[in-house]
């Protein structure tokens, strides 16, 4: 593999991609159709933070993005910001944050791009209160190889606007986006922070966090069994009223190198798992934090996901439906626990009823579960199998974004717009994800 070739955050599948890198806006309909005449078709790439196959080019020839990184335009009495699609989310903060201003949406890394924020449309733990990054984009600028450059908006080319979000870079190259920003008044969190026994203590406390406060989610212990399945810690909040508008500063640790085997094994992950959940208080109990280690708390080491040595990990992140949401959860936990593995970090998330413009966004009304697995041949033969029967049965999905294992058919079955998404194609870019699950 060359020192300069890019995977997906998982590493997993190992699909070394060769990046095309554009400076310039200037450059990128030459650079669009260069490629695809070279290689027949491309995909642009963001910052890499999609764990499995949909940010990887069925060429394995990718038009690199994150240097398209410039601010065009701000209006900070309205809060709007227009900026090139590879300016990533902590850019934005960075800039927004001393002026009063905060991400409308936010996942859980802020090493993300635009670009790549509005292709998987991804949604945050506010998702119950504003749904997803895509209801608060005005407009895009987007390259497509035949029609060239389209302005877009909900008043203008309406159909590509709406395949464009969470239409996982197939439908064109965003060159720019214009974004609506929350007004703050501190860049600190009042948090809530409980630990809970199982499941339905979770969506009790989810009931009641989700009406006081504009962000929550859960840690779960997903080595827990019987009747502490699904136990863990839930961490709500708000935007403080007062205590200075900072942003944070950039961190330097990291780890160095990727270790020859994976440091997440059984041993480790109950040790961990047990010490986290017994170290938060049984009752609620109010927390002031910065911004950062409440929405980002991933980003406090550069290259985690090195821990997971030379085969890396894959996510599984799915959403099941609202009415089947505890029975299923507690299927899919039980599952997980008896495999033996799974991760410190799996996070559960009630989404709530806010319709995304996006034409196959993934969040909907319901529950979201997300962990992360070391990579071994058997979660695709043994645990996934299982997990996605729970979630077929369930009437749920899995997040494209996340996955490098989905059958054809369960993507088909769930996300039943994907045939208006093929028409609206740029023929010019295609993914080893989209070729994998329609053909
Ligand atoms: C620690 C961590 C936490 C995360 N938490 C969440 C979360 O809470 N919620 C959530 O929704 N997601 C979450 N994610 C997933 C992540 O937010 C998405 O995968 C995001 O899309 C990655 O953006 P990126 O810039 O790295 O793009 P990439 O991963 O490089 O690409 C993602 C997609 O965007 C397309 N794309 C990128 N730039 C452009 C462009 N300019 N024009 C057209 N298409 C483009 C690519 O073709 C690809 O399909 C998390 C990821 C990590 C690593």
């Amino acid at each position: 593999m060359s020192a300069s070739a890019l995977l997906s955050w998982g590493q997993h599948p190992p699909h070394p991609q060769i990046p095309h890198t554009c400076h310039w806006r200037d450059a990128l309909p030459g650079t669009l159709t260069e490629l695809a005449r070279t290689h027949g078709s491309t995909l642009a790439f963001g910052n890499g933070r999609s764990y499995g196959d949909s940010c990887l080019a069925t060429s394995d020839h990718v038009l690199s993005l994150r240097h398209l990184d410039r601010f065009i335009e701000a209006d900070w009495t309205r809060g709007r910001l227009t900026a090139e699609s590879g300016v990533t989310l902590e850019d934005i903060l960075a800039l927004a944050i001393p002026r009063g201003w905060f991400l409308s949406v936010t996942p859980g890394t802020q090493l993300i791009t635009l670009g790549g924020a509005i292709a998987n449309d991804v949604h945050g733990k506010n998702h119950h209160v504003r749904g997803t990054f895509g209801r608060h984009v005005r407009r895009f600028g987007l390259l497509r190889s035949q029609e060239g450059r389209l302005l877009c908006s909900p008043d203008e080319n309406q159909q590509l606007f709406a395949a464009t979000i969470g239409g996982l870079g197939l439908t064109g190259i965003i060159e720019w986006a214009e974004i609506q920003l929350l007004p703050i008044r501190s860049s600190q969190i009042h948090a809530s922070v409980t630990r809970f026994e199982g499941l339905t203590e979770f969506f009790a406390l989810s009931d009641e966090l989700d009406r006081r406060y504009e962000y929550g989610v859960a840690w779960i212990d997903c080595a827990a069994t019987g009747r502490t399945t699904g136990r863990g810690v839930y961490m709500a909040g708000d935007f403080a009223a007062e205590g200075g508008l900072q942003a944070a500063r950039r961190t330097n640790l990291g780890v160095p190198v990727t270790p020859p085997i994976s440091l997440i094994n059984s041993l480790s992950l109950h040790a961990f798992n047990e010490v986290y959940w017994r170290k938060h208080p049984r009752s609620q109990q109010p927390r002031r934090l910065g911004y950062a280690p409440f929405f980002y708390p991933l980003d406090g080491v550069r290259n985690w996901n090195r821990i997971y040595g030379p085969k890396g990990f894959q996510q599984y992140q799915c959403l099941i439906p609202r009415d089947q949401a505890e029975s299923a959860m507690h299927a899919l936990l039980s599952a997980i626990a008896s495999s033996g593995t799974g991760s410190f970090l799996a996070v559960l998330k009630r989404c709530g009823d806010l319709e995304s413009p996006g034409l196959l966004s993934f969040p909907a009304q319901g529950t979201t579960l997300a962990l992360d697995f070391p990579q071994s041949s058997r979660l695709d033969t043994e645990l996934f199998p299982r997990l996605d029967t729970i979630v077929r049965e369930a009437g749920g999905r899995l997040y494209p974004a996340k996955d490098a294992h989905m059958l054809g058919e369960d993507f088909r079955r769930a996300y039943p717009a994907w045939e208006r998404l093929e028409a609206l194609r740029d023929p010019a870019l295609n993914s080893r994800f989209w070729t994998r699950v329609t053909t």
